[in-house]
């Protein structure tokens, strides 16, 4: 469906609610505080559906525009998804159906909305919502552009993955236009990081697994070790990149146990498909980046489940 569809979409509504992914990253974040900027100054009514913004994040502007479903500020009669690989990983599933428009760009989407821009060559969420409001001629302020900026920098890691396009570039300069100050944007994301984290990294990577052929590296991180160092979620979020970036890694994986579950990331060096892992394991996500969640497991069968199937991907 095209950009024209989408605008007549959007014209059509007034009240709505906008929603990233469980376990939110800065693409989910950014892109969904960002549409909820436009969508107000565009004279709608909108909020954010989703948990209050981690630490990481905490720069983020635009925060008072999230709430959980318990305390929304009103009924909303049309839902945005984005950046959300499959309905089951919506951040929230809403009472009764409404009028729904999904934009995301994972190739593993098989769509899910009655209204949908999908496009697997884009960075991020927040690079086809660029693309959108360029078309719809609405302006970008700093705060928007704030948002954005975190989305395309987190899902192109730091513009230095092979999504990062010329087009990418030409949009973060229209980012720079608004005054944003990146350099700042870029320390608070990629060079400063908790004691937590710092900690906890540094426990993950001295015990990881490494295959004897060193094609395959595994990390793992218990409940137990979470709680030794204060740790959250998005403390996690960027450690099974330095397990990837072994010389000579193939695949890597990162296990996080979960109250009733066990989040697998995963993250592959050129030639080799992480998106495929993930799909046997009931996941998606990109060629590169993917990720799986397990149910009905423990944190030590996952691990041996993971190692079983990245052998058989890398050979
Ligand atoms: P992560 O490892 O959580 O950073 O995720 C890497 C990529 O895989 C992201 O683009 C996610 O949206 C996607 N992904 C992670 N977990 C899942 C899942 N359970 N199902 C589908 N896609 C996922
Ligand atoms: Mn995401
Ligand atoms: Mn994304």
């Amino acid at each position: 469906m095209g950009m024209n569809e989408v605008c007549s979409w959007l014209k059509e509504h007034d009240r709505f609610a906008v929603m990233g992914h469980v376990s939110p990253d800065g693409d989910s974040y950014g892109s969904t505080l960002a549409m909820c900027m436009a969508l107000r100054n565009a004279g709608k009514q909108a909020f954010v559906l989703a948990d209050p913004v981690p630490h990481l994040y905490a720069f983020l502007p635009g925060q008072d525009m999230i709430c959980r479903l318990e305390n929304c500020p009103f009924e909303p009669e049309a839902v945005i998804h984005l950046d959300i690989a499959s309905p089951d990983r919506a951040a929230y599933a809403l009472a009764k159906p409404l009028p729904s428009l999904l934009i995301d760009h994972h190739q593993t989407n098989a769509g899910f909305d009655d209204v949908m821009l999908i496009d697997a060559s884009a960075s991020s969420a927040g690079e086809i919502l660029m693309r959108l409001f360029e078309h719809a001629g609405a302006a970008i302020d700093r705060d928007m552009a704030a948002c954005l900026f975190t989305s395309i920098s987190t899902d192109t890691g730091s513009f230095q993955f092979s999504n990062t396009t010329a087009e990418t570039m030409r949009y973060i300069g229209v980012l720079i236009d608004t005054g944003l100050d990146i350099s700042r944007l870029s320390t608070l994301i990629f060079r400063r990081r908790t004691l937590a984290r710092t900690r906890l990294t540094g426990e993950v990577l001295t015990d990881m697994f490494v295959s004897e052929d060193g094609k395959i590296t595994v990390g793992s991180i218990s409940l137990s070790m979470m709680e030794k160092y204060g740790a959250v979620h998005a403390d996690t979020e960027t450690i099974v990149n330095y397990l990837v970036e072994v010389e000579g890694v193939c695949m890597a994986a990162l296990l996080e146990e979960g109250e009733d579950s066990v989040k697998v990331s995963l993250r592959s060096n050129e030639g080799y498909n992480a998106a495929e892992v993930a799909v046997s394991f009931g996941g998606g996500g990109h060629m590169l980046a993917a990720g799986a969640t397990l149910h009905d497991t423990t944190l030590a069968s996952a691990e041996e489940m993971v190692k079983k199937a990245l052998r058989k991907a890398v050979g």
